[in-house]
C-alpha cells in the first residue's frame, strides 16, 4: 500500500481553509506567515514557491522577504526582529540552507518562539525532548511524517521503529515523537554499522538521509512501515528539466515487501507545507487568546 502524503494533506489544507475563514469573519483575523529567502538556491526557491502558494490557497496572508546572496547576518537579523515585532505576523520562515556567510544559529535562535511555526527553535525541540513539556510548534516535517503514520492506522505502541539519520530538522525530532508515541526508538547515521540489519529489525522505518533510492527491497522486515522523508534529484534526460526527484527508498522494491510506504514525489513533502500552515493558523488562533 502507498499512504498518500498528497491526499491527506489536501484533505487537512481544505480543513484549514474553513478554519482560517471562519477565524477571519468572526475575529478578523488573517493568519499570517512571513517567508524569508537569502540567496539563489533553486530548491529554496522552489520550496518558499509551494509554501506562499498554499498561504493563498487557505486564506493566509503571505508576506515574501527576499534578500540578495550577500547580505550581511546584520541586515538578516534586523528583519527578523521587525518581523517578531509585527502584529499581522504569526509565523516566520526563515528557508534553509541560508548562505555559508551567514551564522544559521543566530538567525534561527533570534525568532520569536511564539513565531517559529517551523519549530526549530532550541526552546522548542528543548521542550520536545523533555517528559511532560509541550513544544508551542511541533517541527513540520516531523509532524507530517507523525501524522501520515496515524492517518495509515500504524499501530505505534512498544514497536521497534527505526530512525535513518539525525539531523536537527528530520531525524532527531522524529525520533523524539516515535519515543513519545512508545515505539521503542533506534536512530541510524553514517556511523552505524550493519546498517541493513539494524533497518530490518524495524516495525517502522523512517529514511531521511538524503541518498537516492539507498534503502532497498532487503533492508526491510516483512510487513514493516516505511516512511521515505527524502528528496533526491536524479539526473533523467526524459525530462523536460533534465531530472527527476525520488526519495531515500527504492519504493518498487520496498512496496513489495512493506505493508506500507510512502511514495517521493507525493509523500511528507505535501505533509510538511500542510503542518506549517497549521502552525501558522494555531499562532494566530493564540494570538487572539493573548488579546483577550
Ligand atoms: P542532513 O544532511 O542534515 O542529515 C542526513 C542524515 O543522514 C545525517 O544524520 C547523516 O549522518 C545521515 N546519513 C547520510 N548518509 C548516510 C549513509 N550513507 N548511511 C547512514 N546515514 C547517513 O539531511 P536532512 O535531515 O535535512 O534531510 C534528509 C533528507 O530529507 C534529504 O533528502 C532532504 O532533502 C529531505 N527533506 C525532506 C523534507 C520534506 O518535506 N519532504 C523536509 C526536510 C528534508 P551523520 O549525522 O552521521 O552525518
Amino acid at each position: 500500500m502507498l499512504i498518500s502524503g498528497k491526499d491527506i494533506a489536501k484533505r487537512l489544507r481544505a480543513e484549514l481553509g474553513d478554519k482560517a475563514a471562519d477565524l477571519k469573519a468572526k475575529h478578523g483575523i488573517t493568519p499570517g506567515l512571513a517567508t524569508v529567502l537569502v540567496g539563489n538556491d533553486p530548491a529554496s526557491h522552489s520550496y518558499v514557491r509551494m509554501k506562499r502558494k498554499a498561504c493563498e490557497e487557505l486564506g493566509i496572508a503571505s508576506f515574501h522577504h527576499e534578500l540578495p546572496a550577500d547580505t550581511p547576518q546584520a541586515d538578516v537579523e534586523k528583519l527578523v526582529s521587525e518581523l517578531n515585532a509585527d502584529a499581522t505576523v504569526h509565523g516566520i520562515l526563515v528557508q534553509l540552507p541560508l548562505p555559508d556567510h551567514i551564522n544559521e544559529k543566530e538567525v534561527l535562535d533570534l525568532i520569536s518562539i511564539s513565531k517559529d511555526v517551523d519549530g526549530f527553535h532550541p526552546m522548542n525541540i528543548g521542550m520536545l525532548a523533555m517528559k511532560g513539556r509541550e513544544p508551542h510548534f511541533l517541527p513540520c516535517t516531523p509532524h507530517g511524517v507523525m501524522v501520515m503514520l496515524h492517518e495509515a492506522g500504524v499501530d505505534l505502541n512498544g514497536k521497534n521503529a527505526v530512525v535513518l539519520g539525525r539531523s536537527n530538522i528530520v531525524g532527531i525530532p522524529v525520533a523524539l515523537l516515535l519515543m513519545h508515541a512508545n515505539a521503542t526508538v533506534t536512530i541510524a547515521h553514517s556511523r552505524t554499522q550493519n546498517l541493513q540489519e539494524v533497518c530490518k529489525n524495524a516495525d517502522i522505518l523512517i529514511a531521511a538521509v538524503g541518498r537516492a533510492e539507498m534503502v532497498k527491497g532487503d533492508w526491510v522486515k516483512p510487513g514493516a512501515v516505511v516512511i521515505d522523508v527524502g528528496v533526491n534529484r536524479v539526473d533523467d534526460d526524459t525530462r523536460e528539466r533534465g531530472y527527476r526527484l525520488v526519495g531515500d527508498v527504492d519504493t518498487d522494491a520496498v512496496e513489495a515487501v512493506a505493508s506500507a510506504v510512502s511514495p517521493v514525489p507525493g509523500g511528507v513533502g505535501p505533509m510538511t507545507i500542510a503542518m506549517l500552515m497549521s502552525n501558522t493558523f494555531t499562532s494566530a488562533e493564540a494570538s487572539l487568546a493573548q488579546k483577550a
